[in-house]
């Protein structure tokens, strides 16, 4: 008999795999999840999901709920009974190109996948709360980082932490910290957090999933764009140019960067206030 009902897919990246924990929380124990090895850790660790698989290891012969329908997702799970997510990548273009509707939410998406309601933050065992205010400083995108990072952590009269994964070393230096060392690092250092600030990245899904109370500062990309689905407080400024990208670009387009450069500080101080109260 297999060790497990039923087989989640999610490859990456790191934001999707915190969001498939809505299905994996909704499904409960004996749940699987096939992803790639740097995430595997963090998937293991997800609600529900008792066994851990990576590309190259036999699957047992379960229901599969493939939440990339990917190449690779349907090479590794041909013969199976399989649903796959609907990647509705044409409306996501569409909404970037033309301002047409977004497509729906991720987590809706996958739920439908499932067949289960999405199941409500937090996916993994809750943080510790503390009196520390989280900063991710990092984006891999450029148009994605916002720039007032270091008079935010300078201005908050509380203690500061900043966090950050691999490539965010500098951002993280900026503003007095350390990039932890694999997820299991990043996961203890949000312990003792009160509200984590972070951009549109895996980092402020990871704090949501997390239970923390977030706050996501968005730029070239919008709350509307189906990632955000945390009950946080959003900042972004109302222009006609976003979202101008799917995930963020080198530089902006139009030469300003107002997106982000029109957020003040005072607009992430009033926002983190809202998360906390
Ligand atoms: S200001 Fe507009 S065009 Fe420039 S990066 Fe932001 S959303 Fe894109």
């Amino acid at each position: 008999m297999p060790e497990i009902d039923r087989l989640v897919v999610r490859f990456s990246s790191l934001g999707d795999v915190v969001l498939a924990g809505a299905v994996t929380t909704a499904f409960g124990d004996r749940t699987g999840f096939l992803t790639l090895p740097r995430y595997a850790e963090l998937a293991g660790r997800l609600n529900g999901v008792t066994r851990v698989y990576t590309p190259g290891e036999a699957l047992p012969p379960v229901p599969v709920f493939d939440l990339h329908n990917s190449l690779r997702s349907r090479r590794l799970t041909l013969g199976m009974q399989v649903r796959r997510v609907e990647r509705q990548d044409i409306r996501r273009r569409l909404h970037v190109a033309f301002k047409a509707g977004p497509a729906d939410r991720v987590v809706d998406r996958y739920a439908r996948t499932a067949r289960v309601p999405p199941a409500p933050a937090p996916w993994l065992l809750p943080a510790e709360r503390g009196d520390v205010l989280l900063l991710a400083p990092g984006a891999a995108h450029a148009t994605k980082r916002w720039p007032y990072w270091r008079a935010l952590a300078s201005a908050w009269s509380g203690p500061v932490r900043a966090l950050g994964g691999p490539g965010d070393e500098a951002a993280v230096a900026s503003i007095g910290g350390v990039c932890e060392r694999g997820f299991g690092q990043t996961l203890d250092a949000m312990n003792g957090g009160c509200v984590l600030v972070a951009g549109d990245t895996g980092l402020l899904h990871l704090g949501a999933a997390l239970g923390l109370p977030v706050v996501g500062i968005f730029g070239p990309t919008t709350s509307a764009d189906g990632f955000w689905c945390h009950a946080g407080q959003v900042v972004e400024a109302p222009l006609s140019c976003r979202p101008c990208s799917r995930f963020g670009g080198a530089v902006c387009p139009v030469g300003d960067h107002a997106c982000m450069r029109d957020l003040s500080i005072d607009h992430v101080i009033a926002a983190i206030h809202r998360a906390l109260a």
